[in-house]
């Protein structure tokens, strides 16, 4: 998972970028980068580097960064571990020039490089991405008189037809512009905003979430579609337009974990909002505490900090009992499910939180997080909680169980790694060492979010085919 941005006709678009990015932090940790276009000079201009966007880039880079048109990544590795040769964004320079950044997940990578590298092609980095360039390269080389934006056309569709998985991707095209693409499912979001500049012109963006839109001056227009390729031409002194061109629709099915977990609660996707999503999956399943519990027996309701505190107070007030904080966070240590690679999970799981005893000493306590993935920050919590004076502890989880690996870019790949894969509830409850564990059903799933979705993580039916 990570975050992406891509505008233009800003003076210098690198700061608006750089902001954009702070806005998308949550998004990934490992690394931030950004590369410009300036026309003026005809060169693509980047830094990226392995850490937090704030520490990657000074006011004087951001001053080196020129251009009108630049791209923003923040990572999270998924393909490749987290090593300089795998940052983004990346350029090509031949046959022509093109700028990109992608967020998500190739399912069918190895499969692709290896058939690239059978045509004698050569790679930089374990990114996926670099298949993506590949591909758009070869694209544009077979087309080599046709008009810029037709070319582009085609580039996109290759990638559509050919790359398998959960991606969005925005690139520049010296010559043409900005453009953005989502794959034929559109599994990962990608949203476009306008803005009135001060010349009385439109100019235009594609970024992860509309929150980071918004706190650089973009008006939500609407998500990019599933197989839809959407660019602007900004060449000269043209008024920019949106053009767009449906390639390879196949029935959108975005990825549910962006309203559970991932996106800011402030976002809008596919006209879903986050918050509301966030408040009525509490709701929904404070009911099913309800049915299966006397709520009464339950004495404080809180919430595992901070994705799963709507939700945590919407059951608390289904359930009409008292949501307190109990968990304090250290806010500066990273998100436990964002750090890959279990050692540091661990680590960060007990670094990452305090408790205030006087609240839970001698209570039973129902605990509220997002999501159950591997169990690992669960157990931990619960453990916490009884050693700070709990008498019960329950757990609930806002997503349904996941039990199947996620092939399309969220760091859970391996089943044996899932705590609710091939074990009954109880029988979680017990790995989880909790008095009891309850669970968002797929139906609730279903009526909270009011329109189609993936969810091969929670049944096993993967949009592009079997998990390998
Ligand atoms: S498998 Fe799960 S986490 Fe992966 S894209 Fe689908 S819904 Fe999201």
């Amino acid at each position: 998972m990570c975050g992406i941005i891509g505008l233009t006709h800003a003076v210098q678009s690198a700061h608006d970028v750089y902001r954009g990015l702070l806005m998308l932090q949550h998004r990934g940790q490992d690394s931030a980068g950004i590369l410009s276009w300036d026309a003026a000079t005809g060169m693509f201009h980047s830094k990226k580097q392995l850490g937090k966007v704030a520490d990657v880039f000074t006011a004087t880079d951001l001053d080196r960064l020129k251009g009108a048109m630049a791209l923003g990544h923040t990572r999270y590795s998924t393909i490749g571990d987290v090593k300089e040769s795998d940052l983004q964004p990346i350029a090509g320079v031949m046959p022509i020039g093109i700028g990109l950044v992608h967020n998500g997940n190739l399912s069918n990578y190895a499969a692709l490089k290896q058939s690239l590298l059978a045509k004698g092609r050569a790679f930089l980095s374990d990114n996926d991405l670099e298949v993506i360039l590949h591909l758009m390269s070869g694209a544009f080389v077979s087309s080599p008189t046709a008009p810029l934006g037709e070319r582009l056309i085609e580039a996109a569709r290759t990638v559509m037809q050919r790359a398998e998985g959960g991606y969005s991707v925005i690139g520049i095209l010296p010559g043409l512009g900005l453009f953005g693409f989502r794959d034929p499912h559109g599994i990962r979001p990608l949203i476009i905003g306008e803005r009135d500049e001060a010349d009385g012109r439109k100019s235009y963006a594609f970024a992860s979430e509309d929150a980071a839109l918004g706190f650089v001056g973009y008006r939500r227009v609407r998500d990019v579609a599933p197989g839809e390729l959407v660019w602007v031409p900004s060449v000269g002194d043209e008024a920019e337009e949106l053009h767009s061109r449906s390639l390879v629709p196949r029935g959108g099915l975005p990825c549910m974990f962006e309203w559970i977990y991932f996106s800011s609660a402030d976002a809008n996707l596919e006209s879903v909002p986050v918050y509301e999503t966030r408040l009525r999956l509490g709701q929904l399943l404070g009911a099913r505490v309800g049915a299966a519990l006397d709520p009464s027996t339950i004495d404080v309701v809180s919430a595992v900090p901070e994705t799963s505190r709507i939700s945590a107070i919407a059951l608390a007030e289904t359930l009409q009992r008292p949501y307190r904080e109990v968990l304090i966070k250290n806010r500066y240590v990273q998100r436990s499910f964002i750090l890959n690679g279990q050692d540091k999970r661990q680590v960060a799981v007990s670094m990452k939180f305090s408790v205030v005893d006087s609240v839970i000493a001698g209570k039973t306590v129902l605990l509220v997080d997002d999501s159950i993935v591997r169990g690992t920050t669960s157990r931990k919590l619960v453990q916490l909680l009884r050693q700070h004076g709990a008498a019960r502890v329950y757990l609930a989880s806002s997503c349904p169980p996941i039990r199947h690996p996620c092939l399309y870019g969220i760091d859970f790949p391996d089943r044996k790694d899932l705590v609710a894969a091939g074990r009954p509830l109880d029988a979680v409850a017990q790995a989880l060492d909790a008095d009891g564990v309850f669970y968002t059903t797929l139906a609730d799933l279903e009526t909270a979010l009011g329109r189609p979705f993936c969810a091969a993580c929670l049944t096993g039916e993967y949009a592009y085919g079997a998990a390998a």
